[in-house]
């Protein structure tokens, strides 16, 4: 098995095939900023070829009982875990991630989902109602057809896979669309489907960009079921695509995540949890706290202690099994940090740590695009470093003086995705978790994943709910059989 594809190629009714258009992209490696490999430059025409295979494959997949599809799944998930160590060497040189983080959370997490879906399709409970002596319903849930899958490149094959386990799990075909800047898991990953015996056209991946592919996908007419990860922006393009074709839509979206720390909590752990939900992944994981709230009696020590822990964080070639943080994942996004830390200073913030690109880490990576992890204290709550996202290892760090006060700041974004609360005082925490509006609220904890319970944003974070029971009702269609008594 290639683990750094020379031509990553469209994987279409099991086969590699060439895109229509013979065009390809360059894939960069964040850490070199050198191109190492070529991506499908794909456009509708593949897309189109995809739905034709979709449509033989689900006459026969969407029939095949639940236990073969479990089988299969589960096939695949032990063949991940068998490659585990080159996925996720393949997964670190294309997205930049240290190697340690691809190797522990990524890769684990993905074969976890194909585990948690094949398993559950097992389990799950019919639904019967009698209507006095009128009736009597039962509530059938068949898969919806075509689900088009659009995941972004910070967690490439974690979040990819989160979809296509569920979309398969139940009987649905996948078309599946990475992100043009990490393809290569999803590519091994086709690999791994064919080994399995997933039939021909069960699994198939159009590589592209968002443009050309994306917007192809979400306007297909035969493509009846979307879920999408990626940022807000985009996120209603895609609701705006697929309104007017009453498409069944998930949207998983950004976040600006608020990470309140009472002075009540273990500091201790408060601060090593802070540093993980900061700085994981160099901030680019939708879930980081990248908004930290400190009650004001705590606050100068914590900001101490934090920052502290935070500068010993080593950066490094993410290939190096002691980096900690290792690149940002293209130039784009470097500038776009840089730009977040320059609008910082001007809007009054002072830089505790970090702040300025580090000297070339190594010869290797001397043209890689590194930043520190960059800690932000003194800015007004409401100023725009503080609301918009910026997906980098860059938090900000203000004090609170009430609960009242800290559930406002947590609040005031548009964004809903997920925040943290550090605190020992249980009835605290029950209360604080009840009025912060987003999807998650994790207590003296940070991403820790059960895959049965809900998933998903509020507000400019998404519309949605996945995991568990919630993706098993997304990708199938109710239907209620009434039948006289
Ligand atoms: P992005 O929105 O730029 O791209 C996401 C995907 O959408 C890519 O595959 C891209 O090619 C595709 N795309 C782009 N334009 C499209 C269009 N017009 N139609 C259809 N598809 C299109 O996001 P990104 O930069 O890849 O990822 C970072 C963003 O993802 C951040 O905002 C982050 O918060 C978010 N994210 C959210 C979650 C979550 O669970 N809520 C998880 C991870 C990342």
């Amino acid at each position: 098995m290639r683990t750094e594809a020379d031509k990553i190629q469209n994987f279409i009714d099991g086969q590699f095939i060439e895109p229509v258009g013979g065009k390809y992209l360059d894939n960069i490696e964040p850490a070199t900023g050198k191109s190492y490999s070529q991506v499908a430059d794909s456009d509708s025409r593949d897309v189109d070829l995809a739905v034709v295979a979709a449509e033989k494959a689900f006459v026969d997949w969407s029939c095949t009982p639940a236990a073969e599809r479990s089988k299969i799944l589960l096939r695949i998930a032990d063949l991940i875990e068998r490659d585990l160590e080159k996925f996720a060497r393949a997964e670190s040189i294309d997205t930049g991630k240290p190697l340690s983080l691809a190797r522990t959370l990524d890769i684990p997490r993905a074969v976890a989902n194909f585990r948690f879906f094949a398993t559950a399709i097992l389990h799950t409970e019919s639904e019967a109602h009698i209507t006095d002596n009128v009736a009597f319903n039962y509530t059938t849930r068949q898969p919806r057809g075509i689900a088009g899958l659009i995941s972004p490149w910070n967690l490439p094959l974690y979040l990819l896979s989160w979809k296509i386990a569920p979309a398969i799990a139940v009987g649905n075909i996948a078309i599946a669309k990475p992100s043009e800047l990490t393809p290569v898991t999803a590519y091994m990953l086709c690999e791994i489907a064919q080994e399995a015996g997933l039939p021909n056209g069960v699994l198939n991946v159009v590589h592209g960009t968002g443009p050309n592919v994306g917007a192809a996908i979400t306007a297909h007419p035969k493509i009846n079921t979307i879920s999408f990860t990626g940022g807000t922006v985009t996120g209603r393009k895609v609701a705006e695509a697929c309104a007017p074709l009453f498409k069944k839509v998930s949207l998983e979206l950004g976040g600006k995540n608020p990470n309140i720390v009472f002075a009540d909590a273990d500091l201790e752990a408060a601060i090593a949890g802070s540093v993980r939900s900061s700085f994981a992944n160099q901030g680019q994981i939708c879930l980081c706290g990248s908004r930290v709230f400190v009650e004001r009696s705590a606050y100068k020590d914590f900001v101490d202690r934090f920052t502290e822990k935070a500068s010993k964080l080593k950066v490094g070639d993410p290939l190096d099994e002691k980096t900690e943080q290792g690149a940002i994942v293209n130039k784009t996004q470097l500038d776009k940090i840089k730009f977040y830390v320059d609008l910082a200073q001007e809007e009054g913030g002072k830089i505790a740590l970090g702040g300025k690109a580090p000297k070339p880490i190594n010869d290797r990576c001397r043209y890689g695009y590194f930043f520190p992890p960059t800690i932000i204290t003194d800015l007004p709550v409401s100023c725009r470093t503080n609301r918009e996202e910026i997906f980098g290892p860059v938090i900000t760090i203000t004090p609170f003086d009430n609960e009242e006060e800290v559930i406002g700041y947590a609040n005031d974004t548009d964004y809903g995705l997920a925040s943290s609360v550090w605190t020992q005082n249980l009835n605290r925490a029950h209360r604080v978790a009840e009025q912060i509006h987003t999807g998650t609220v994790w207590v003296n904890c940070w991403l820790v994943r059960d895959l049965r319970v809900p998933f998903g944003g509020m507000k400019a974070s998404g519309v949605g709910r996945e995991g568990g029971e919630e993706a098993l009702r997304f990708f199938t269609e109710a239907k209620n059989i009434c039948i006289a008594k």
